[in-house]
């Protein structure tokens, strides 16, 4: 099951895209499959990076946690390890790496890089 619980204020999205709604689907098959709850704790709400996709409601920030609330680190691999099997690509996964070792951040990021021709 996903549930909606910010850290810090009520999770908050402007448009559900497409990607958004693949990302959500994802997390919600795993955590079917599990007997993991996965709660989102961002999506468009909060401060983040400059540019973020956090700000086009293309980027989620995922927790799996213990019943005593803490992170669960192995779940979260686990998680991190299905969204990147299991999305196409256009989608990044971001975990255990600096900022990212206490959640999962999940984006659909189909923006052009710069030109090289
Ligand atoms: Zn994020």
């Amino acid at each position: 099951m996903l549930k909606f619980k910010g850290l810090r204020e009520p999770v908050a999205l402007e448009f559900p895209t497409p990607g958004l709604w693949k990302i959500l689907q994802q997390a919600s098959i795993w955590s079917n499959r599990n007997g993991y709850d996965v709660v989102i704790h961002s999506i468009h709400d909060h401060t983040h990076a400059k540019a973020s996709l956090h700000y086009e409601s293309l980027a989620v920030d995922f927790q799996v946690r213990f019943a005593n609330g803490k992170p669960n680190r192995a779940a979260m691999s686990q998680l991190a390890t299905w969204l990147r099997g299991t999305l196409p690509s256009g989608f990044d996964t971001v975990w255990d790496v600096p900022h990212h070792k206490n959640h999962v951040h999940c984006e659909c990021d189909f923006r052009a890089r710069p030109r090289k021709n």
